[in-house]
């Protein structure tokens, strides 16, 4: 079992969880990457859940952010979520897809003026993450800020100095708390090194990761 103390390595517990891939992948996005992050792994054990949103719920606290309740776009979102709220003893309500639209369902209410962070597992561009706080505005709550696990790199998180990507759709001046930098370098297929050295990129969730 995990010690408080192993949480300042968030890399090793990804790739002690086989949640840091190597190889050859095909991204979403179409470009081709030697790493992919699969964070549903890292979130397999509850109690590695548990600890690593403890760890975010201590530095949202040390910002001294006041917040009310936390959203998650689904899926991806969720567990990760669900943990930071129970760290933080806050509300948790999820936005979904409804036809391509995000939406807030199921009978949550967002009432006027409460304090939301939005979490997400990994944030990469952040789009769904922006997408689900846009919902939360719309029904009167407030975003006070950002959280995930992992951040990609193209967002900039608090407490870390890499500049903000221009894809990373999160405004300039909302703070982003996530554990860990993973910046991987990703490659146009018409360019990739490890097309070149004749490997064959595959798509993760293909065979059965
Ligand atoms: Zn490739």
């Amino acid at each position: 079992m995990m010690k408080q103390s192993e949480i300042n390595n968030v890399e090793q517990i990804y790739k002690d969880s086989s949640a840091l891939l190597e190889g050859h992948f095909k991204l979403s996005s179409g470009n081709h990457s030697q790493f992919y992050l699969q964070s549903a792994k890292v979130l397999e054990d509850p109690k590695t859940a548990k600890l690593l949103a403890e760890e975010l719920a201590k530095q949202i606290k040390e910002s001294g952010i006041q917040v009310d309740a936390i959203c998650s776009p689904a899926l991806g979102g969720l567990i990760a979520g669900f943990a930071l709220a129970t760290a933080l003893d806050v509300r948790f309500i999820f936005a979904e897809r409804v036809d391509g639209v995000m939406s807030i369902r199921r009978g949550f209410e967002v009432q006027e003026g409460e304090k939301y962070i939005i979490c997400e597992d990994i944030i990469t561009t952040a789009g769904s993450a922006l997408e689900a706080a846009k919902q939360v505005e719309k029904d009167g709550g407030e975003i006070v800020a950002f959280a995930a696990l992992a951040n990609r790199g193209f967002c900039s998180r608090v407490g870390s100095n890499s500049e903000q990507k221009e894809n990373c759709k999160l405004p300039k001046d909302m703070p982003l708390f996530a554990l860990d930098d993973f910046t991987f370098e990703m490659y146009d297929p018409d360019n990739c090194p490890l097309c070149k050295d004749g490997s064959i990129a595959y798509k993760p969730g293909s065979r059965g990761n």
